[in-house]
């Protein structure tokens, strides 16, 4: 069998899969109240479209991006608006979000498939872009925008991101053995719109039951779709290194996969193309893993947009005393976070607790100049570098050791034996750099 991966660097840590992959994805039930927040896409926050006392339905619009990139935000539930009140966020502090208190009355809203054969490109566009679709796999790119290249982009290749190759995560391995053929409907949409002949769905070799349902629902299909089986190794996921993996091409820095003619979307925006396009379903739910020893009860749960990680928690009964750190995300790419009441948002593949086993608080020391950042860098980037430069405060200088080009994985962090947060120096100088841009744009 052939295994895909790309060439440059890379890490194996280890996955902790076994505590959810064998959980089939349960519903988790509507609690009291959700906080639905503004700000699940990448770009300004939407502006709330309701008020104080205001009915709601289930999937009605709620929230609306007028200008920039942005996306709309549905109602995950029936019930009354209670507040615009603010909720916590994982980059921008805190952020507005409609409160709603659930109607646990009304009846759950239906969907009926129907034929989307008819349907031109730029049909199927307006409806993912009326659904507020986002990138659901990082950080909520607008799917509408993504799905419509410059022409002169010339893409000839969809490749769709089953990798999953974050620690403790699952949720997409649930989603590509429990909706196969839903997922594969999803590519068929896409390939339309894209009006591309080709396209590959590339899942990690240590899901063989989600290749075996991928390869059953592909066989149906007319399209010429092809399940490509990645070698394990982090971050096989990642756009750039999935699109070297499968076809070769290199995305130049700084550019976009559509210049090497590639469109990436992740497994789960699939999915959330397919219910948009087929069922006429507004984004409101996702499928996220909440997992580590430090839950109770490790899970894949269906849940909707809004519900806090604090009814999340009863709902799996409670964290156990061991539990010191809490991520939103997996340990490799999530945001460590403080506050329980942050909500679900489009964008959160999981929830992870780890235990004071499973996470180093142990101090960091000086750089020792070891190299091994450097060797497992899939970029080639100088992230050892980037960190000494912060530390003497010139942030200016850190872009010539490849900073813009950093994409956060955490490989450097997790090799580094003096337990530098190198991924953290890199967030802080990205944020001063585009603080400092901004400054010079108002002076
Ligand atoms: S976080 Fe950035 S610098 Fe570190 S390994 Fe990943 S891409 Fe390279
Ligand atoms: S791995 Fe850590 S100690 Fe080694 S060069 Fe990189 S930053 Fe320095």
């Amino acid at each position: 069998m052939k295994k895909y991966t790309f060439d440059k660097g890379g890490i194996h840590p280890p996955d902790h899969k076994e505590l959810t992959r064998n959980l089939p994805v349960e519903t988790m039930p509507l609690p009291d109240e959700l906080w639905v927040s503004m700000a699940q896409h990448f770009g300004a926050p939407a502006t709330p479209l309701v008020k104080r006392k205001d009915r709601v339905g289930e999937g009605d619009l709620i929230g609306a991006v007028e200008k920039g990139l942005g996306a709309n935000v549905h109602s995950p539930a029936s019930g009354e608006v209670v507040a615009i009140a603010s909720v916590p966020h994982p980059i921008l502090g805190k952020v507005p979000a409609v409160v709603i208190k659930v109607d646990h009355s009304a009846p759950p809203k239906d969907y009926e498939a129907r034929p989307w054969d008819g349907l031109s490109p730029q049909e199927l566009l307006g409806r993912i872009k009326e659904a507020g679709i986002v990138g659901m796999g990082g950080a909520g790119f607008p799917t509408h925008i993504k799905l419509n290249p410059p022409p002169q982009a010339k893409v000839d290749t969809l490749i769709i991101n089953g990798a999953e190759c974050e620690s403790y995560l699952t949720a997409d391995h649930r989603l590509m053995v429990e909706h196969p053929e839903e997922v594969v409907e999803g590519v068929a949409i896409i390939m339309k719109i894209l009006g591309v002949a080709r396209a590959y769905i590339g899942v990690e070799l240590n899901k063989p039951e989600a290749i075996e349902a991928l390869e059953q629902a592909v066989k149906k299909s007319a399209r010429q779709i092809t399940v490509a089986p990645l070698e394990v190794k982090y971050p096989q996921g990642s756009e750039k290194q999935l699109i070297q993996a499968i076809t070769g091409r290199r995305v130049p820095g700084g550019g976009l996969p559509a210049d090497v003619g590639c469109v990436v979307q992740n497994v789960g925006t699939t999915w959330a193309i397919y219910q948009a396009v087929v069922l006429g379903k507004n984004l409101y739910e996702r499928i996220l893993t909440v997992s580590g020893r430090g839950v109770k009860r490790p899970a894949n749960l269906l849940c909707r947009v809004g519900v806090r990680v604090a009814d999340i928690v009863d709902y799996l009964g409670g964290l156990s005393e061991e539990t010191v750190k809490f991520i939103l995300g997996g340990p490799m790419m999530g945001f460590a976070m403080a506050d329980l009441s942050a909500p679900v948002t489009k964008t959160t593949s999981g929830v992870t607790f780890l235990s004071r086993k499973e996470a180093d608080l142990s101090n960091y020391g000086p750089c020792i100049r070891c190299g091994r950042c450097l060797a497992v860098c899939p970029m080639g980037l100088s992230p050892n570098e980037i960190s000494i430069y912060m530390e003497k405060g010139r942030f200016e200088d850190t872009p010539r050791f490849g900073l813009l080009d950093c994409f956060e994985c955490g490989c450097c962090a997790f090799i580094c034996p003096s337990k530098r947060p190198l991924v953290q120096f890199i967030r802080t100088a990205k944020m001063k750099l585009r603080q400092k841009a901004m400054a010079t744009k108002k002076g």
